[in-house]
């Protein structure tokens, strides 16, 4: 039986050159590219910067902003959430007692690097003014993992209101799913992670304006990261982005991101963002025939549902013996899912890797779940 693989909100299928590319670094290359002065040091090295131009392409970012390499969408908001809390190394811009705004559509990894940090976080479900009123960090979702919704508008919108806050954005299910334009966008940085759109795991980083990363304290501190070592005296830290990327990078995870950069910067990510969202629509229209089955949200490439009496977690345990693998459960969102009155949910999320018989594999399984869990049919 073929696995039908729906879960890409949590990790989209890889795109195949880009783990290609992975592997052949370790094989062929397989160099620490900094400070290197033998050839593949400096091969790897160039690829590093050359990601770098890649992905400012990719947002639409001009020359003010940088690129930092992290693990992932949660590192970097992390690291912003950390770096700009003020502390008497000079670093930071912003103390604990500050107010920051998260939205409620924002996965824990927008909430909790903030919340464990800052005394004053608000979680906004208005986002009106007086949510907003004296916010100087903001951190917004881009398009929700739960619903799937775009907030390109609500950004636009909290820019405007608030010219002088500290904008970003979580672009975790937002970059190569949608248009993003920083420029457009006016934020101060956005965090993504490249394993949700095709490129391999422990791999993403922080867009951010250069003037911003100047001020932030480094999350972790060792090699490549400094200039000066003595035993004695503070350490001369390197300058930006290498200050704030301490430790070996993933060099193979840089190479393959950088080939699914290149794969989606040759293609119009909105005319293929159409087909998949397309394609989860007839499996919507589908499901909705389906007895018990009630649809939560649909939006771009995401559909969360429920059924009628039976839990999601058996839900999804039945699509998996049936081969399909879908998400259950509160999906990271808990504030979220609990503030819409919905509890655990299935979360189906299709990818340019899906296909039609994707879709009836799908419709199948669902309709085979009521009986399977022994619940009778409902109208
Ligand atoms: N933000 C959103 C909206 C997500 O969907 C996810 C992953 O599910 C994350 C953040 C965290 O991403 P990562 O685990 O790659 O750091």
């Amino acid at each position: 039986m073929r696995e039908v693989y729906l879960d890409n909100a949590a990790t989209m299928t890889k795109i195949p050159e880009a783990i290609k590319v992975e592997a052949e670094f370790y094989e062929l290359v397989n160099a620490n590219p900094l400070r290197g002065l033998y050839k593949k040091s400096v091969q790897a090295e160039t690829e590093v910067e050359v990601c770098r131009k890649k992905l400012l392409k990719l947002a639409r970012a001009d020359e003010s902003y940088t690129v930092i390499f992290t693990r992932g969408t949660t590192e970097a908001l992390n690291l912003v959430a950390s770096g700009l809390l003020r502390g008497s190394d000079g670093f930071g811009v912003v103390s604990k007692n500050s107010r920051v705004v998260v939205d409620i559509e924002s996965h824990h990894s927008n909430i909790l690097p903030f919340k464990q940090r800052y005394k004053n976080v608000i979680i906004a479900k208005k986002m009106d003014a007086r949510e907003l009123f004296a916010a100087e960090v903001i951190s917004l979702t881009g398009v929700s993992n739960v619903t799937g919704k775009d907030f390109t508008k609500r950004i636009k919108k909290v820019r405007k209101m608030c010219p002088k806050a500290i904008l970003g954005v979580d672009m975790a299910q937002m970059l190569c799913h949608t248009s993003v334009d920083l420029k457009a966008l006016k934020i101060d940085f956005m965090a993504f992670s490249g394993h949700k759109f095709g490129a391999p795991m422990g791999i993403g980083g922080l867009v951010i304006k250069k003037e911003l990363a100047e001020k932030l304290r480094p999350l972790f501190y060792g090699g490549e990261m400094v200039e000066a070592v003595s035993p004695e005296g503070k350490p001369s830290l390197a300058e930006i982005p290498e200050r704030l990327e301490a430790g070996t990078l993933n060099i193979g995870g840089i190479y393959g991101l950088s080939r699914a950069v290149d794969f989606w910067l040759s293609r119009d990510i909105l005319k293929e963002a159409l087909k998949v969202s397309k394609m989860k629509e007839m499996a919507k229209k589908r499901l909705l025939k389906v007895p018990g089955v009630k649809v939560l949200a649909s939006n771009g490439p995401i559909l969360t549902f429920q059924m009628k009496d039976v839990h999601p977690h058996d839900v999804a345990q039945v699509l998996a013996d049936s081969g399909i693998s879908v998400r259950a459960g509160y999906l990271c969102a808990e504030p979220f899912l609990r503030y819409k009155g919905w509890g655990p949910v299935v979360r189906v999320s299709f990818s340019i890797f899906n296909n039609l018989e994707d879709v009836s594999r799908l419709v199948e399984a669902v309709s085979s779940v009521r009986e399977k869990m022994g619940v009778k049919n409902v109208r």
